[in-house]
């Protein structure tokens, strides 16, 4: 088993901005894992917030040895040996988790989807976040998510309304809303759902702080629109801690530390009654294609990625009619584009 990579800095199409910060770009390593002459691909996408970076994450990939592995792949064996390392670092284990399945799907000539029995024709419509801009060019990028059935936009500053108006001048679409922990008095924030549900949100992540279990649940309890926890679920044990706090998990391959757990964390859902949004972050089409794998087992689906940069080494994924359209090509079904050499 050979492991490469390389670093590579994704460049996004506007600079973006959420509730706490604003950034141009997210460092990623793109990650391969060659066996009996096969590749599998990998993307660790290191989003500041995660706390994760080149050097933390290159620091791990020296200590990794996976030569012990072999097809089939225990990937219960793979993850455990991985947080042996480590208790965090989960961007770049989704990277090698990633890359084994891509791996692994080749190896035994079936799509990513089909390990884990998911059905491409329950793949959900994907929404077309919008960061935090003034109003004038937030109504730009509505317009410019014209191929896509949800647009999700982030709130938590003060002109919440003003936004939405203007989202609404252009676009009549469902709208998904992310306050990203921005939110800080629970009356006033249920007041804000109430209006917003009015104007067609059908969904709100993380209004309050992760750590505010009282004021989560209690919006979740009230709320006329269904809230996800998105900051306060990262890995498997924190599903258990969703119940009764929030309607629904957001579950994202960079925080579950690949798709693997991240498959892991559906069902766990599913068995107790939450909904399931499965998310991406800065990523090129390699980590959301692995997303997309897993997204017709989920209600909702936010995979916007690899439309949000203007750099993505790899092809842009199959998408019509608002949805993914997931390929029959074996693993993955990541395609590079020359120009970028990889
Ligand atoms: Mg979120």
């Amino acid at each position: 088993m050979k492991l490469t990579y390389q670093p590579y800095q994704l460049e996004l199409k506007h600079p973006f901005t959420i509730a706490k910060f604003s950034r141009t770009g997210t460092p990623l390593i793109l990650l391969k894992l060659e066996y009996e002459g096969l590749i599998g691909h990998g993307e660790a996408s290191m989003v500041p917030y995660m706390g994760e970076n080149l050097e933390t994450a290159t620091a791990f990939l020296q200590k990794v040895d996976l030569n012990a592995f072999h097809h089939p792949f225990k990937m219960d064996e793979v993850m455990a040996y991985l947080d042996s390392l480590s208790p965090g670092n989960p961007n770049i284990k989704a990277a090698i988790d990633i890359a084994f399945h891509d791996l692994t799907g080749k190896i035994e000539q079936k799509p990513c989807y089909l390990l884990f029995g998911a059905d491409p024709d329950l793949m959900p419509v994907t929404s077309y976040t919008l960061g935090i801009d003034t109003p004038e060019i937030m109504i730009k990028k509505a317009q410019e998510a014209a191929d896509f059935k949800v647009i999700k936009i982030k709130l938590g500053r003060d002109n919440d309304e003003e936004i939405i108006r203007a989202i609404r001048s252009v676009a009549q679409v469902p709208l998904y809303v992310d306050a990203n922990q921005g939110w800080t008095d629970r009356q006033k924030a249920l007041d804000k759902i109430c209006w917003l549900h009015e104007q067609g949100v059908e969904l709100i992540e993380q209004p309050m702080d992760r750590n505010d279990l009282d004021g989560n649940a209690w919006l979740t309890e009230n709320s006329p629109v269904a809230i996800v926890g998105d900051e306060a679920v990262q890995r498997f044990a924190d599903v258990e801690k969703a119940k009764g706090v929030y309607h629904g998990i957001n579950m994202k391959l960079m925080k579950s530390a690949g798709m693997y757990e991240g498959h892991r964390m559906i069902l766990k859902a599913k068995e107790l009654g939450l909904k399931t949004l499965i998310g991406c972050m800065s990523e090129t089409s390699c980590a959301t294609l692995a997303a997309a794998a897993l997204a017709p087992l989920c209600d909702w689906a936010d995979l916007d990625g690899p439309f949000l940069t203007k750099n993505n080494p790899y092809q842009n994924p199959k998408f019509a009619n608002g949805k993914y359209v997931l390929k029959e090509a074996f693993g993955l079904g990541l395609v590079s584009v020359d120009r970028f050499g990889l």
